[in-house]
């Protein structure tokens, strides 16, 4: 993916404030660094697993923090996880691109509902085995895989 230490390691960008995460500014940013290190993107992985009613300690590395993601669920839930797991990280993706490409401005709450309401039509349209719940409580509750 074109993550500016890619473009950097490529010599298509130098190193500059403006490769370092669009999101935290802590660091340039990196795939590892903007889907599930960075404090922001953080928040958005803890919503969700209060939304889906579990904790756990998520991986770094891209293939662990999906397998360890969809194994917080029974085998009925898998691809329910597996969609929620790809519409955060897709969702993030376009975020970043949002940010740095249209002066988009992070607003957690924002993504969270964009996410849900994203899952909601694919709830829909992939047939996803998810709990039977009406839209203001799909919205709203917490705990729901629980
Ligand atoms: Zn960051």
């Amino acid at each position: 993916m074109a993550t500016c230490d890619n473009l950097v390691r490529r010599h298509v960008l130098n190193t500059s404030p403006e490769t370092d995460c669009i999101f935290c500014h802590s660091q340039m940013e990196d795939l590892e660094h903007i889907l599930f290190l960075c404090e922001k993107t953080g928040e958005i992985w803890n919503a969700f697993l209060r939304w889906i009613g579990k904790s756990s300690a998520l991986h770094h590395n891209a293939k662990e923090h999906f397998l360890a993601f969809i194994g917080l669920g029974n085998k009925a839930e898998t691809r329910f996880l597996t969609g929620l797991w790809i519409s955060i990280v897709w969702s993030i993706w376009k975020e970043r691109n949002n940010c740095i490409f249209k002066q988009g401005v992070w607003n957690k709450d924002k993504l969270v509902l964009e996410i849900k309401m994203k899952l909601w039509c694919w709830k829909m349209i992939f047939k996803l085995e998810a709990p039977v719940l009406d839209l203001q409580a799909w919205l709203s509750l917490e705990g729901i895989l629980s």
